[in-house]
């Protein structure tokens, strides 16, 4: 048994332990990333766009080019026939001219062509091929999309700092761009400290279980915004934990793990870790997840975040502490969860002194938010934590909640960064 937190020792709050773990990330650096690559990432250069957009006249619909003078007279009742010339698809190279008196077929897309200054579309005339009827007059410009007329050359298109969404990626790659300056998304590390576990899938042998956190925590990195590598298990055994964590940094812009961080025999983080002197061993004054490590580890100080092993303690401990350090390295703002506040549908109780994260189902019924706690209070029940959408968060002071309270809720959205 290693450590001095005997149960005596004062209690770090979430807020002090919180600050230590954002003290020590920073914002990756900017990367040469494809627009795949960067695709949830933020971009880290103004963005200009080297051409226009459109990069040329060209028409809005299929129909035909004319000369919109050759139409004044046009209408249902006189309709002006004229002859087609040619037909000009989208992508088409060939210079095209309309003289006077003559008109092209054009598809969507197509360029104008030289002396047309109006699309006629297709569903005003009789659709004809060597000759169409048009029944409507055309004004100058009608159904021509103009050149720069979305974008005009030079302007910056994007801005340092974008979060970059499929809709900013479309921009970037419709001015042209395949790749882009960005802020990588961290690489995670997982793995999990435990004899007790193993891979899921395997048999079930007495007194083994298997091991949902790395799991559990590879896809909650990869929520949040990183790049998760799942290593998976490792006995509790510092030796092989301390090779393992060597040959796993060269990877990791992060390292997580969950298991022996407490006090108990056998608690191979802290055996392991401990004597590397830049990891600290706290009590955070909270439920669940009181035990945490967090330090920085090997050559290039890689942030080490040591969680507890039950799962519920393993993943509120994500939220609270990782995943706000994750997005911080992503450089994505903001870093925490929304919060909304929620009337609460039945009493809660807390332990004194500790900031509960309780699991809760939150839903909107005419605008008004109603959260309910599911399950009990088990930092093992991991069954009702699939069932929550959201934390209720009860503050240190408050050990009581009546129903009807207002409370603050954390939502947990799954969507991806
Ligand atoms: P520890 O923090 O290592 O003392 O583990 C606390 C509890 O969590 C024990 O009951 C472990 O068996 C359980 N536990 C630890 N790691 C995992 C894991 N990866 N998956 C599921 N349960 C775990
Ligand atoms: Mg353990």
């Amino acid at each position: 048994m290693t450590g001095t937190d005997t149960g005596t020792d004062a209690l770090t709050s979430v807020e002090e332990h919180l600050n230590t773990v954002l003290a020590a990330v920073s914002p990756l650096s900017p990367l040469d990333l494809t627009l795949q690559d960067a695709h949830g990432c933020v971009l880290a250069e103004d963005v200009t766009a080297t051409f226009p957009l459109p990069p040329f006249d060209n028409s809005a619909m299929d129909g035909y080019a004319v000369r919109a003078s050759d139409l004044v007279a046009a209408s249902e009742s006189s309709p002006v026939t004229l002859p087609v010339v040619g037909d000009i698809a989208a992508g088409s190279t060939g210079p095209y001219t309309v003289q006077p008196g003559l008109c092209v077929r054009i598809m969507t897309g197509a360029p104008m062509p030289a002396g047309a200054d109006a699309i006629v579309p297709l569903e005003w005339t009789d659709g004809g091929i060597a000759q169409v009827t048009i029944r409507r007059a055309a004004q100058p410009g009608v159904y021509v999309r103009g050149v720069g007329e979305d974008v005009q050359s030079g302007t910056v298109v994007l801005t340092a700092g974008t979060h970059l969404g499929a809709t900013q990626i479309g921009l970037l790659a419709a001015v042209g761009r395949d790749r882009v300056a960005a802020r990588p998304r961290p690489r995670v590390v997982v793995l999990s400290t435990g004899s007790e576990l193993v891979d899921p899938g395997t048999p079930l042998t007495p007194g083994k279980i298997p091991d949902a956190n790395s799991t559990l925590l590879t896809t909650a990195a990869r929520e949040a915004g990183g790049t998760a590598f799942r290593v998976g298990i490792v006995p509790d055994d510092p030796r092989q934990l301390l090779d393992t964590l060597e040959d796993q940094l060269i990877r990791a812009d992060a390292v997580v793990t969950s298991g022996g961080v407490s006090v108990g025999a056998f608690d191979v983080v802290k055996e392991a870790l401990g004597r590397l002197g830049e990891v600290r061993f706290d009590r955070v004054a909270m439920q669940p997840g009181m035990p945490q490590a967090f330090g920085l580890i090997g050559p290039d100080h890689t942030p080490f975040f040591g969680l507890p092993g039950n799962p519920v303690s393993a993943y509120v401990s994500f939220e609270v502490f990782v995943r706000p350090a994750l997005r911080r390295m992503l450089g994505v703002e903001p870093i925490n969860r929304p919060t909304v506040r929620a009337r609460l549908s039945e009493p809660l109780s807390s332990p004194p002194g500790k900031r509960s994260f309780a699991r809760a189902h939150l839903a909107v019924d005419h605008g008004t938010y109603t959260v309910t706690p599911v399950g009990g209070s088990g930092s093992h029940l991991i069954a009702s934590l699939a069932g929550a959408n959201a934390l209720v968060v009860v503050p240190e002071k408050t050990t009581e909640l009546e129903a009807g309270a207002t409370v603050t809720v954390m939502l947990l959205e799954r969507r991806q960064a």
